[in-house]
């Protein structure tokens, strides 16, 4: 299968966009959250934050921004982007590519990031993401997710967060 080919029509994800469905349906629009998605074990950690606050400490409050679908598709993402108050960028590293992708396409949207490498003892040895040990990458992504929360906030606060980390974890003691 090629690349879909898009001389004038719309590029969209079907599961994306009905990820977001309900979600572009609510009255008040909601914190997005993304990733640098970067390469390297900088970038998984960055990438492994941004899921754990988004779909699991903060699921019920903010949306998981798609970077690459926001920036170059149309399957709901970019107007994510549009309506949030601001977005949560969790960067590998100084660098910031993650904002600076974003702001290809939106030049003045409001950007809160947070540089993960300054809340965990990086070590640079670890270039590849599969030189990260099995579990490395949750491990870390557990001490950048508050301050990941802090900049949501205050449209989450940490009553809301603990209660959903509460529920998140009955359900997969469920499972
Ligand atoms: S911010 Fe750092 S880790 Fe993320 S893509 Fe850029 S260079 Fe890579």
């Amino acid at each position: 299968m090629s690349c879909q080919p898009t001389p004038s029509g719309k590029r969209i994800c079907a599961e994306g966009a009905a990820y977001l469905a309900p979600i572009l349906n609510e009255p008040t629009p909601r914190v997005a959250v993304m990733s640098c998605e970067g390469a390297c074990a900088k970038g998984e950690i960055a990438r492994v934050t941004a899921n754990l606050v988004s779909y699991r400490l903060a699921r019920d409050s903010v949306v998981r921004l798609c970077l690459g679908d926001a920036v170059t598709a149309d399957s709901g993402f970019s107007e994510v982007v549009q309506r949030a108050p601001w977005v949560v960028s969790v960067e590998g590293c100084p660098l910031c590519c993650g904002s600076r992708i974003l702001r290809t396409r939106f030049p003045d949207v409001a950007i809160r990031a947070v540089v993960a490498t300054q809340y965990y003892d990086y070590d640079a040895s670890k270039f590849e993401i599969h030189d990260l040990a099995p579990g490395e990458a949750d491990a870390i992504a557990q001490k950048v997710a508050p301050q990941t929360l802090d900049a949501i906030h205050p449209v989450v606060n940490n009553a809301a967060v603990n209660a959903n980390a509460a529920t998140s974890h009955s359900k997969e003691s469920n499972h």
